[in-house]
């Protein structure tokens, strides 16, 4: 067992799981907790790369599961199922999270700070203040390119004043041009054509896990969805694979158009009328465009899980 307390964000971790982990352990230092390190439970996607690369800063160390008793600190999650293999039997000290709660107990108290904010970063960027201490420009850009991924520059509608404020007052501290810096690495999280059509539907995929139904919402950023479609084919065949192999009732992969915020989805599997049902709209060809839609949290998650 690791002596250290673990930190880190869900699989298939995103910006904010990996840069609110390292923001965690500084935060921790400043206030005296030395044996808290940042690790992470899958590969850097190439939108968090541009941000350490930007900062010259080594990504957290991967994890592939934990044993008893193990302690740590979950970030930016909370679902068992989209954490390390070993969960139910560690030591969760705390949680720090922006999600709903769901598939998750404890067999001891802890510490668990909710808040429905846009970003985990948000979260702890009040509690950087309310602790008193300076926050580095290095700080700063890890939380603003956590709020810049997670809002889409403030444009997702699970952005909230909290989130503005947070990015706005993290922009003076950085020194640097938000918009600029945030498009660039949005962009650089657009470059999907290296990877293969299994790895595409699994970059940033969420397993939903319900009594009576387990589907998978998986979504990828794009300032194209045309390009993205070319290879449709290849993607239904990845993902009639992923269904088979994990008994899903339904897979959504949800391609989003980060420049005009809308999505276009795939869908497939046997309960794939019910995602008709939730948008009220006829899938052609396996597909359904969502005008205004971006956010997983709150446009698709909660209308696909209501009528599933
Ligand atoms: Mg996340
Ligand atoms: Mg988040
Ligand atoms: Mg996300």
């Amino acid at each position: 067992m690791e002596e250290k307390v673990l930190i880190f964000g869900h699989k298939n971790p995103d910006t904010d799981s990996i840069c609110s982990s390292i923001v965690r352990e500084i935060l921790d230092k400043k206030n005296g907790w030395n044996n808290t390190i940042a690790t992470r439970l899958g590969k850097i996607n190439k939108e968090t790369q541009y941000v350490l690369d930007y900062l010259q800063i080594p990504a957290p160390k991967l994890i592939e599961k934990v044993e008893e008793n193990q302690e740590v600190i979950l970030i930016d999650h909370n679902e068992f199922n989209q954490s390390v293999e070993g969960i139910e039997n560690a030591k969760i000290l705390l949680v720090v999270d922006h999600h709903r709660i769901a598939n998750f107990t404890t067999k001891e108290p802890l510490y668990y700070t909710a808040k429905p904010y846009g970003c985990t970063s948000t979260i702890l960027y009040e509690e950087f203040k309310n602790s008193g201490h300076k926050i580095e420009k290095k700080e700063a850009i890890l939380m603003a390119s956590s709020i810049i991924s997670d809002t889409l520059l403030l444009k997702s509608p699970t952005t909230t004043k909290h989130d503005i404020q947070a990015l706005e007052e993290l922009e003076k501290i950085a020194r640097i041009d938000i918009k600029e810096y945030g498009l660039e690495m949005l962009k650089a999280g657009t470059n999907l054509d290296d990877f293969s059509e299994e790895e595409l539907i699994s970059l940033d995929a969420k397993t939903l896990q319900k009594e009576n139904a387990k589907f998978v919402i998986a979504q990828v950023n794009t300032v194209s969805i045309e390009e993205v479609l070319k290879r449709q084919e290849s993607i239904e065949k990845a993902i009639s694979k992923k269904i088979q192999e994990e008994k899903l009732d339904v897979f959504v992969f949800a391609i989003t158009d980060i420049l005009n915020s809308n999505s276009e989805i795939i869908v497939l599997g046997d309960k794939k009328e019910s995602i008709e049902k939730a948008f009220g709209k006829k899938l052609e060809n396996n597909r359904m465009f969502l005008e205004g839609v971006v956010s997983r949290k709150k446009q698709l998650l909660p209308v696909i899980d209501k009528n599933i």
